[in-house]
């Protein structure tokens, strides 16, 4: 008899969350995490402690910029980095520790060490080795770099060591317009520093909707952003205690530098499966690293599966949640399902910015024909009581059926009322469904709500 019937390799939000709803649904499970505590990347180095310093500098901003308007008058807070920092862990351990109640909770054995496969219905860490009658890879991912450009998590730095410097900096260059770049450039934007974001590609977010994305970077570089787009970084080296990165001009093949205290490399990320013996296996991967899955997040090896960023998909910590409940719903016997055409994405800055379902550059391409309903948050009573009326939500639906494609928001709570539409989505409904839905008033989202009046008779507020 195998000792369990599930092994879960690697506790970030896919695997930990497979592992605890395997054992829900019945399963004798363990989750192997060579990390000293639970939560992945999500929670250590990731979207845990990235947020926590989005919030404590985006009070800081609030307090410098608006606090007077407001008649909330004395001296603006002064930052100690050192409380920053300790806050931030603090916000960190209190959710690893959670992850290790509901293993416990839930009767989760956790299996300390790197775990790695020598066979089919085994896992090895260390010396020990444990049977399994299924296998989940949930190994996630690592930070990618480029040629050239030799990270040291002290000067030139991937997103861990962004989280951790010892001193704010006075300059940050970000290599890298995506949204791990954006987040952590606004904190130290925020803190003070001048922050020059270098671009590949001629537009920031690459894949976002191309009007949200414009309107975004105006109101980056009002907050006091600069970037170079179109610029293909060729080097990135330490000098006189920060570091210069070298680029060149796409357009003239022209060649600049710019030095910094930091250079911050956030040119995305790549799948992580080193060690856990896949080639022996015969586990087959796809070309850009990742391994291989059919629909059910089976492997090319019986009983072997793989979810969150170790496959293919966008690397979020909520698609891989989804799949490792869909995965272990499906070891157990079970109906596993994720609408991968459903997955909203967010961006934590200073306004907010998410989305869902297609862009119009997307539905452009697929010739489907569609409207448009957009309300801009200037019309939002709440927003402008607490100066955050910049940005608008803007609906797609098709033209014929009114149904909902897409939703891109800037602004405001953007992160959370993306979700009215997700639910709107998952229902299949029109944009007059959002229209019909009576919505509290003041709340950020009557602005959702506006949209969808947009596509159908016209806004109110606009
Ligand atoms: C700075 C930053 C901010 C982010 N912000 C957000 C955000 O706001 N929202 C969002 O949705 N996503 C965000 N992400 C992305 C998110 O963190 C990932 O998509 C998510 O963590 C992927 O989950 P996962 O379970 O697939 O893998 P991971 O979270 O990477 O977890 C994998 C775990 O497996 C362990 N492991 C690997 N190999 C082995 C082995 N052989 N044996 C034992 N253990 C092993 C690793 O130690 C790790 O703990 C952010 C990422 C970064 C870097």
């Amino acid at each position: 008899m195998a000792d369990f019937d599930l092994i879960v390799i690697g506790a970030g939000p896919g695997g930990y969350v497979c592992a605890i709803h395997a054992a829900q649904l019945g399963l004798k499970v363990a989750c192997v995490e060579g990390r000293e505590t639970l939560g992945g990347t999500c929670l250590n180095v990731g979207c845990i402690p990235s947020k926590a310093l989005l919030n404590a500098t985006h009070h800081l901003h609030e307090a410098h910029e608006n606090f007077a308007k407001m008649g909330l008058m004395g001296d603006a807070p002064t930052v100690d980095w050192e409380k920053m920092q300790a806050y931030k862990q603090d916000v960190v351990n209190g959710n690893t520790k959670g992850i290790e109640f509901l293993f416990k909770k839930n009767k989760v054995t956790w299996l300390k060490g790197w775990g790695s496969i020598p066979e089919a219905g085994k896992v090895k860490i260390g010396d020990e080795v444990h049977s399994a009658k299924n296998i989940v890879i949930a190994t996630g991912s690592e930070a990618a770099s480029l040629p050239g450009v030799e990270v040291d998590e002290e000067v030139i730095v991937t997103s861990t060591g962004a989280l951790s410097l010892g001193k704010i900096p006075k300059s940050v260059v970000v290599i890298g317009a995506g949204v791990i770049g954006l987040e952590m450039g606004s904190v130290y934007q925020r803190l003070g520093a001048e922050v020059t974001v270098v671009e590949y590609l001629d537009a920031i977010t690459p894949g976002m909707d191309a009007e949200i994305a414009k309107n975004f970077q105006k109101i980056l570089t009002k907050q006091g952003f600069k970037f170079v787009l179109g610029a293909a970084v060729q080097k990135a080296e330490k000098k006189d205690g920060g570091a210069s990165v070298t680029y060149s001009l796409k357009k003239d093949d022209s060649e600049h530098s710019i030095d910094a205290d930091i250079v911050l490399v956030a040119t995305g990320r790549k799948p992580f499966t080193d060690g856990l013996g896949l080639a022996d296996l015969g586990v087959e991967m796809e070309k850009r690293g990742q391994v291989k899955i059919d629909d059910h997040w089976a492997t090319s090896v019986k009983g072997i599966y793989a979810i969150g960023d170790a496959v293919v998909g966008p690397m979020l910590a909520h698609k891989a949640e989804d799949e490792g409940m869909a995965v272990a719903e499906v070891i157990a016997g079970k109906h596993g399902h994720v609408n991968y055409g459903v997955i909203p994405g967010v961006i934590y800055t200073a306004p907010e910015v998410a989305n869902v379902g297609k862009t119009e550059e997307q539905l452009k391409e697929a010739g489907v024909e569609y409207k448009v309903g957009k309300f801009p948050f200037m019309g939002n009573a709440r927003a402008k009581a607490v100066f955050q009326a910049e940005g608008f939500v803007k609906i797609l639906a098709d033209k014929k059926t009114d149904r909902v494609l897409g939703c891109h928001i800037i602004g405001p709570g953007a992160g959370d009322l993306i979700h009215e539409i997700c639910v709107a989505m998952e229902f299949g409904a029109s944009a007059q469904d959002v229209a019909l839905t009576c919505h509290a008033h003041p709340t950020y989202s009557e602005a959702v709500r506006e949209a969808a009046l947009a596509c159908g008779d016209g806004a109110i507020h606009a």
